[in-house]
């Protein structure tokens, strides 16, 4: 029996599911998960040393590939400085100045510890800014595990079959109404009733926690207007796409200007950070500013803060993000052909470093019923094909894959190669 399995045991007894985050449990593709070690570059090490080239990357924030010498470097040099002052450092500013450079319309920004912290803070900023309740997602973007946003979500949520959370008071969950992704008129059917109700429309500007699903042309130009006319606060969740889809996130990929936006992943580098801001005039509504209480005891921690800004500083260089889309369109392409040669229904899309694979034989996927009718289990069979082979995709056909800068050729012939035997095997 492999050492996973033995820690797996183990873990069930002190851990519910022996996981502390519920998709890292393989409920979505069944068998155990895999326990790692170690990484390094575009590769993960399981607890028997087996070699896996990664295409979760810890879900997205390593982008630079694991461990980059810069990174780790700058951590080691903070942790020595100290791990938490509880006070305000200059690396604060910095991390800020650089998201502000990044990201024009962050006028703004304020650290937290999570994706979760930072959707959840946006939106009482929202409802705080206009005095209003009512908030609108859309059916399978995840923002996080806040009250507010389970409901109709995707990600862990939809693999599980559990799309909107018990636990959630039916008081809290009714000020949540939810829209069809990609479908602009029924937004604007529900703004025409109830437009002057709306705090803020929360949306994964590129969803990518029901696979990847790209807005279609014109929707967010149109969301955008519907918010205009109505006051209501466009809130691009950014924590997947930001420093991902492009150096600006997808705000820079589509040329839509949100008012706020949350980031996690990437802008820590690894490590647990999360940011929402905007427009100075919604950001001035937040302690110790204005009255809408947000706080956090390791918010804008330094040693977080360093792995962070060092991120930012490398992925700002030159021809970075060419570089990346380039890699992430080559996989996508090659694992196009090789279904294709195989004669399995197969459609995979990508935008700058994250992708998406789909089991159908419906081309272009563009909405969550389209996505509730892939071959969920064709992509369970082909994820612990593909994983016996070294490649680890993510354990569910909801989630989308990420590709870092350390992934060469070598890394996607040998993803290919592999995929070439999977689906012969399918
Ligand atoms: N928003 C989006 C779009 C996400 O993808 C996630 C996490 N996958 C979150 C929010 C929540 O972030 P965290 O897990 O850091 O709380």
């Amino acid at each position: 029996m492999s050492k996973s399995h033995d820690l797996f045991v183990k873990a069930q007894d002190a851990i519910p599911g022996g996981v502390n985050s519920p998709v890292r449990a393989f409920k979505g593709v069944g068998g155990d998960p895999v326990f790692m070690k170690r990484a390094k570059g575009a590769y993960m090490y399981d607890a028997d040393d087996k070699a896996y080239v990664d295409y979760i990357g810890s879900w997205g924030p390593m982008v630079l590939g694991h461990n980059h010498p810069e990174v780790v470097a700058e951590v080691h040099a903070a942790v020595d400085r100290g791990m938490s002052f509880g006070a305000p450092t200059e690396i604060e500013i910095q991390a800020a100045e650089m998201v502000r450079k990044l990201v024009p319309s962050m006028e703004q920004v304020r650290m937290v510890s999570s994706g979760t912290e930072a959707t959840m803070s946006a939106i009482r900023l929202a409802r705080g800014f206009t005095g209003r309740d009512t908030i609108v997602k859309f059916e399978g973007c995840y923002h996080g595990h806040g009250d507010s946003l389970l409901v109709k979500a995707g990600s862990g949520l939809l693999t599980l079959g559990t799309p909107s959370s018990p636990g959630v008071p039916a008081d809290l969950a009714k000020h949540t109404l939810t829209l069809d992704y990609n479908n602009l008129e029924q937004a604007q059917q529900m703004f025409a009733e109830k437009g002057s109700q709306i705090a803020c429309l929360i949306l994964e500007p590129v969803a990518g926690n029901m696979n990847c699903i790209p807005p279609v042309p014109g929707f967010l130009e149109g969301l955008r207007k519907l918010c205009d006319e109505s006051g209501t606060v466009l809130i691009f969740d950014e924590v997947m796409t930001g420093f991902r889809v492009a150096l600006g996130g997808a705000q820079a990929y589509y040329g839509i200007t949100p008012d706020l936006s949350t980031f996690g992943k990437v802008i820590g580098g690894g490590m647990p950070v999360g940011a929402f801001g905007g427009k100075r005039e919604i950001m001035n509504y937040i302690a110790p500013l204005g009255p809408v209480y947000q706080a956090g005891t390791l918010s804008g921690n330094p040693v977080a803060m360093s792995a962070g800004l060092k991120t930012m500083q490398l992925i700002s260089q030159p021809g970075f993000y060419e570089a990346l889309t380039e890699t992430t369109a080559k996989l996508v392409a090659g694992l196009q052909q090789k279904a294709d040669e195989a004669g399995i229904p197969f459609f995979s899309r990508s935008i700058g470093g994250m992708f998406g694979l789909f089991f159908t034989d419906q081309g272009p996927v563009d909405n969550f019923e389209q996505i509730t009718n892939c071959d969920t289990e064709r992509f369970g069979k082909f994820f612990h094909l593909m994983l016996e082979q070294g490649i680890y995709l993510a354990p569910s056909a909801y989630e989308a894959g990420f590709v870092s800068a350390a992934h060469t050729d070598e890394e996607i012939q040998k993803t290919l190669n592999a995929a070439e035997k999977a689906f012969s095997q399918l």
